[in-house]
């Protein structure tokens, strides 16, 4: 039950109306009985450091920082964990003190997908170079995988994602490729960390079928970091069809929000009630 006690976290993006943070985190708040809720906020960018403070100035325990903020809420921070200053990118603030504590737990979600997958830590091939291809390149290179090749549409944008890992790469070699040389090469592990496969940016065939190559030709796993609300992306449909090894992106959403969970409360996060949540809204299996 909200009360005056109530203590007050929130989702800072824009767009937030797709999100399901608040359903998952909410969930665990109340079987905890923590006395706290979560709320999204939709805020214009102008406004964005303003919501940031007058949450501090209200008490609020943190937040989560979703597009297009992670970018602009990583150089408003005090602090940042050492580990997501690869990353560029802040999507978890806690407030301590006072101060604002920057954490990207995009790493933490994409690591715990891999392992679960289970892939072998010898190539990887990541698609994109956005902020979520950041933090899965991040958490490849802390995994230790070796070697890394990262495509992306404009070949520019992955020069400069290589350049900016090149200190915290010191085990893993970086190579640019073309989105043409896909089908070429050979990898063991494909992370998607473009928005392909969201409705409103459908994958085409010739695309999906060619990053697919090489990943069937080697019985390679796939992660997929986009999700769709009611049924699997076209990645994760098609990789399943040729039985490889597959997770979806409400995967790195549930594992991300359990550790943000974390870190907002201080206590272990309630992992099956969570993922409830999430199956009760989607009317299917988060997928393994
Ligand atoms: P950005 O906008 O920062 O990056 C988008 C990326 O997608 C860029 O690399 C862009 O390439 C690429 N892209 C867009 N359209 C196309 C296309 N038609 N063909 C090829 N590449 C394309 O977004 P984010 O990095 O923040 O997020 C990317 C995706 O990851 C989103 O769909 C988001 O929902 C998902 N995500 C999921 C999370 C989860 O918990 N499951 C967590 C975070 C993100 P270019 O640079 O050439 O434009």
């Amino acid at each position: 039950m909200i009360g005056v006690r109530t203590k007050l976290v929130a989702l800072l993006g824009n767009p937030v109306g797709h999100s399901l943070s608040p359903l998952m985190q909410n969930a665990a708040f109340m079987h905890l009985g923590l006395d706290v809720c979560y709320l999204a906020f939709q805020v214009e960018r102008k406004d964005f450091p303003l919501a940031l403070k007058g949450l501090r100035a209200l008490g609020g325990l943190g937040a989560n920082i979703t597009i297009p903020f992670k970018e602009e809420a990583f150089k408003a921070m005090d602090w940042i964990d050492p580990r997501c200053r690869g990353v560029g990118a802040v999507n978890t603030v806690v407030f301590r003190k006072g101060a604002l504590c920057g954490y990207n737990t995009d790493v933490f979600g994409v690591k715990k997908s891999l392992e679960k997958l289970g892939s072998r830590k010898e190539v990887a091939l990541l698609l994109g170079a956005g902020g979520a291809a950041r933090a899965a390149a991040v958490a490849l290179i802390e995994m230790g995988y070796p070697f890394l090749f990262v495509a992306n549409r404009h070949e520019e944008r992955a020069k400069k994602l290589q350049e900016d890992l090149l200190t915290c790469a010191t085990h893993t070699s970086i190579r640019t490729i073309a989105w043409q040389e896909i089908p070429h090469i050979s990898y063991d592990v494909l992370v998607n960390a473009t928005s392909l496969g969201l409705e409103e940016n459908p994958w085409s065939k010739e695309d999906l079928k060619g990053c697919l190559a090489p990943a069937i030709e080697k019985e390679a796993s796939v992660l997929d970091l986009v999700y769709l609300p009611y049924r699997e992306t076209d990645l994760v449909r098609k990789a399943r069809e040729k039985r490889l090894a597959v997770l979806g992106g409400k995967e790195v959403l549930l594992l991300q929000g359990v550790e943000s969970f974390r870190l907002f409360v201080g206590m272990e996060a309630p992992y099956e009630v969570m993922e409830s949540a999430l199956q009760a809204q989607s009317g299917e299996g988060v997928e393994a």
